[in-house]
């Protein structure tokens, strides 16, 4: 494969038979009209429909074309994570399989990644043509994440439509539901110029959304997950450890103080009856108890962690 290759565009996909034989002759026009090199990766997340045929179909077609097939359904962020593997190009790009997003952007968000020198140029669809049941979560979601990540200067950051430069597709990695969070991911992994572009968005032509509530609140808790991976550097330890032991350093000094107290107050000849009547004590007891089990919980999180075997737990079955 040449290293020269200009443009990967990656497009995860779930039951969009419809759409797909369209949306790759749109892109092959546009590639055509700049004089792009390019590929397409096809990332078929386990659809039941017959949307994998299509894609050999295209993909016998045009060499161009390549596609990746899941055995079942793992989400949108495996499939990008796996389109991110395999892609070649200088510039990749992810889009939506169901022609809400327009290939026609692309060229200029090409030039912003490699004459403006971005890392990540993220779609803004300033124009929503989603119902307010799909809006007004996603205008909360992207006031939490802009407040939670201090990227201000992003508008929207679950466009299916993002442009990145090589080195940050092959430095990130997506998992649960975190595909909503990759300008999040890129800025912690080091990439801090992102920038939006407004782009055109589509009515759904074929098919139905993907995406329902429950999403978004998997997708929050995942927020929490990462702030808190970025943060501590993947270190339960560090943060859990830390507060068990000052907390148990503290019941343990209390409690010494406390009992030292007590011989010093027999040897006054004062008749206070036992240590343990002092309510002091026990709180100091306590503390010594919740620190050392704070401790395990940052010690279990870290055998955890460390020897978790992959977040992207996925199968592939096919790939053209
Ligand atoms: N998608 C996927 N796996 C899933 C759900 C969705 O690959 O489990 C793809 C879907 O086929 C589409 C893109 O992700 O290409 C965005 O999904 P959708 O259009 O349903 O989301 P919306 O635009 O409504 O947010
Ligand atoms: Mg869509």
């Amino acid at each position: 494969m040449s290293a020269e290759l200009e443009i990967s565009i990656v497009i995860p996909l779930f039951n969009e038979e419809e759409s797909l034989k369209e949306l790759s002759d749109w892109i092959g026009k546009v590639m055509h009209e700049n004089k792009f090199s390019y590929e397409v990766i096809f990332v078929d997340d386990g659809s039941t429909d017959s949307s994998w045929t299509v894609v050999e179909e295209l993909s016998a077609q045009n060499p161009a074309i390549k596609g990746i097939k899941f055995r079942r359904n793992y989400g949108k962020s495996a499939g990008l994570n796996v389109g991110f593997e395999a892609a070649q190009g200088n510039v990749v790009f992810t889009m939506d399989a169901d022609l809400q997003d327009s290939p026609e952007e692309l060229p200029e968000m090409y030039k912003m990644i490699v004459e403006e020198g971005y890392d990540l140029v993220s779609g803004w669809k300033k124009k929503r043509y989603d119902p307010l049941s799909k809006t007004i979560p996603t205008k909360l979601f992207n006031w939490a994440t802009r407040k939670m990540s201090g990227i201000n200067n992003l508008h929207d950051f679950n466009c299916g439509l993002k442009a990145y430069k090589k080195e940050v597709i092959k430095t990130i990695e997506v998992y649960g539901e975190m595909h909503r969070y990759i300008p999040l991911l890129a800025k912690w992994a080091g990439f801090a110029k992102i920038t939006e572009k407004a782009v055109a968005h589509q009515e759904r032509k074929y098919g139905v959304t993907k995406f329902g509530l429950e999403r978004f609140i998997n997708g929050f808790l995942d927020l929490l997950s990462i702030t808190f991976i970025a943060k501590f550097g993947k270190r339960p330890m560090h943060l859990f450890g830390t507060l068990g032991t000052l907390m148990f350093i503290i019941g343990f000094f209390s409690a010494a103080y406390i009992g030292v107290m007590k011989i010093y107050d027999l040897n006054q000849g004062n008749k206070t009856i036992l240590v343990t009547d002092n309510p002091y004590f026990f709180i100091a007891l306590t503390s010594m108890i919740l620190g050392s089990l704070l401790f395990v919980a940052g010690f279990l999180g870290e055998l955890i962690s460390r020897n978790s075997p992959t977040r992207n737990l996925y199968h592939i079955e096919k790939e053209i």
